[in-house]
């Protein structure tokens, strides 16, 4: 609108859709290792609307869409969130966890969210660490926060949340109506980076000895006679309130109880019935002890020197990452 002498005129303004295109307002990158779900949430919030509406524009069912989608995106969908977005269909496609070599890990996903009544010996559908969320510069929620094997993060070694700290309700990011970012109880408002208390060495260990030997079986590698790993761990029934209950059934504090039982030697709660599961279970808490020191004069044998630098507390060397370069070094030998 211009202000001229012979009074004011009035210039239309370029048509949003012909400056660009189908494009959303703005477009967000997925974070390293983040989940779907955590990714549309941000998506939504940048651009004005709150999930729970996000939610119908993609036509995604279910009061807990996204949560749905994190498991399986139908091609509709991941269409129209590439025309909108530009993001390459295979970097949205990674953020899922789809297909799901450990789906007998990861925690429930209720139909609705009636988790937000559920006790606290139920398992919620997803946990998080609240000193990664209080560091992130835009705070993200990670695939790896769905497996019922993780109690503690590994990079600041607390433990990890699968409730509020305010109301101890679940998380429901997907029913927020109001435009608050994610990182904020959906039920009650109040943020959750409360920080936790650090997890024991022992359970650390554990935890760690678990996430490489699963993360050996994503990659291919099998156990004898063709054994599923995450079958056998998913399959132990721990005696919880007096009903027996798989890992992927148990809330955060009784998961963390669990390790704690395993690694200190205490009495487990592992029932009357022993199975091959129970005896697995207890094997792998003996040999936690000793993965630490395996890893690393593995690491030494196989791996350059790192260069000298301050030191770090994060996760130490990823087993799968060791096997490969062993197997690089063997058909090296083998080639000369
Ligand atoms: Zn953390
Ligand atoms: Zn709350």
């Amino acid at each position: 609108m211009r202000f001229g002498p012979t009074g004011i005129s009035v210039t239309p303004a370029e048509r949003y859709e012909s400056a660009a295109g189908n494009r959303w307002p703005m477009s967000i990158m997925p974070a390293p290792g983040e989940l779907l779900s955590s990714w549309l949430h941000r998506l939504a919030y940048a651009n004005g609307i709150p999930p729970h509406y996000f939610g119908a524009l993609l036509e995604a069912p279910g009061e807990n869409w996204s949560a749905r989608l994190d498991r399986a995106l139908p091609g509709r969908i991941l269409q129209l969130l590439e025309e909108h977005t530009h993001i390459p269909l295979e970097d949205i496609t990674a953020l899922t966890n789809a297909p799901d070599p450990l789906a007998v890990l990861r925690l429930p996903l209720r139909a609705s969210p009636q988790q937000s009544c559920a006790p606290k010996t139920q398992a919620t559908w997803l946990q998080f660490c609240p000193a990664c969320l209080a560091e992130d510069e835009t705070p993200y929620f990670r695939r790896d926060w769905r497996l019922a094997t993780r109690v503690s993060c590994f990079r600041h070694g607390c433990r990890l949340r699968d409730r509020c700290p305010s109301c101890g309700q679940g998380l429901a990011p997907f029913s927020q109506k109001r435009l608050v970012p994610h990182q904020i109880c959906a039920w009650c408002g109040a943020a959750l980076c409360k920080r936790t208390r650090p997890a024991t060495n022992g359970v650390r260990r554990l935890e760690r000895l678990i996430d490489d030997l699963l993360r050996l079986q994503a990659s291919g590698h099998r156990m004898a006679e063709g054994r599923s790993l995450p079958d056998l761990l998913g399959s132990a029934c721990f005696q919880f309130s007096r009903r027996p209950m798989s890992i992927a059934r148990l809330s955060h504090r009784d998961r963390y109880q669990l390790f704690r039982q395993l690694t200190d030697g205490q009495s487990t709660p592992f029932g009357t019935r022993r199975s091959s599961a129970i005896i697995y279970w207890k094997r792998v808490a003996q040999v936690a002890p000793a993965w630490g020191g395996l890893v690393t004069s593995f690491s030494d044998a196989v791996l350059p020197r790192p260069k000298a630098g301050p030191c770090s507390n994060t996760a130490g060397p990823n087993l799968a990452d060791l096997v490969q370069a062993a197997a690089r070094l063997d058909q090296q030998r083998q080639a000369l």
